[in-house]
């Protein structure tokens, strides 16, 4: 068998329109364009990078892009680009956001909300992996998925969204036993590591969905660098039924989950039934 490739880039483009429509129609009739307010601390490159791409595709949704924290009434989003430097701790800054305006869902009021299975703002990449997950598994109701890695940015809130997808989740760590065998049984496995390839060609059942987030610098055969995932692509593509490529898969999902986001935040400060954008199981229902 050979993979189904998942083009997160063109998933991701596809959303970013929908979030580009909501926020024409906001801005038409009910006078709001959603905002969205970043703040950098410290001079890391990637994270200076990560933020200009923001903007970038901020502006491109036709939304308002802030540079600084800011407690004026049109900043619906807030986001905190990590890392931070390491004498400010995260959890206090993540704890200063506002819940209502906490887009990366990071707050534990949002993060306490989406384990009790209440309406919250979830985490971005997790967001991301499911929907890219529900472009071939449109229904993720009583399959076996397994997770690895379990962070507070990835791993854990991708479980929560998967449970309340109904789907059957185990969610596994370093210290988790026979994890090969473990993640044979998923019918869509995560991969939320940090670990360049560690998933092989028979960790995998065959026909499987299989969603990297994984992004890992190693070094090239001529020397140079090039980026990989957490999952062994080519080998792992001859028995999945599906895949997310690195990059151009899960990475490109987070920024327009983002987006999508922001809109949402500014749908409930003003008191406006939310766009679901698909991420949520009730659509089943709709
Ligand atoms: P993290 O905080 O370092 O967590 C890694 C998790 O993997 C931990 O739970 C750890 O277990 C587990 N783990 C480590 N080695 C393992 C092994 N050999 N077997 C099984 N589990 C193992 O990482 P993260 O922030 O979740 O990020 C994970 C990866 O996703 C990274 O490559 C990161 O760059 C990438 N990422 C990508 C995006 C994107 O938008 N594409 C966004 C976020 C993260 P313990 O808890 O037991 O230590």
């Amino acid at each position: 068998m050979t993979a189904k490739i998942i083009d997160g880039k063109a998933i991701a483009a596809d959303l970013r329109g929908k979030v580009a429509d909501a926020v024409h129609r906001l801005s038409r009739d009910r006078g709001i364009t959603p905002g969205l307010a970043v703040v950098l601390v410290g001079n890391n490159p990637a994270s200076q990078s990560y933020v200009a791409s923001k903007i970038k595709m901020t502006a491109g949704s036709g939304m308002r892009s802030f540079d600084r924290l800011n407690v004026d009434p049109n900043v619906h989003g807030i986001l905190v680009q990590l890392p931070l430097p390491a004498q400010i701790d995260p959890h206090k800054v993540m704890a200063a956001v506002d819940p209502a305006k906490d887009v990366d869902g990071f707050n534990p009021v949002n993060a306490g909300r989406l384990s009790a299975g209440l309406p919250a703002l979830a985490p971005c990449t997790p967001v991301g992996c499911i929907l890219l997950a529900k472009t071939v598994q449109p229904s993720l109701m009583g399959l076996e998925t397994v997770v690895i890695g379990r962070s507070n940015i990835v791993g854990k809130p991708l479980a929560q969204l998967l449970l309340a997808e109904n789907a059957t989740v185990t969610l596994t760590h370093s210290k988790t036993r026979e994890l090969a065998a473990v993640c044979r049984r998923a019918d869509v496995l995560f991969a939320a590591v940090g670990r360049p390839e560690l998933v092989r060609r028979d960790w995998i059942k065959p026909g499987a969905t299989v969603i990297d987030v994984g992004v890992n610098r190693v070094t090239a055969a001529d020397g140079g660098s090039r980026i990989v995932g957490d999952v062994a692509f080519a080998e792992v593509s001859e028995i999945a039924g599906a895949i997310t490529p690195v990059p151009g898969g899960v990475g490109p999902m987070t920024i327009a989950c983002l987006l999508a986001n922001t809109v949402r935040a500014a749908c409930a400060i003003a008191g406006l039934r939310e766009p679901a954008f698909g991420h949520r199981p009730a659509d089943d229902r709709e």
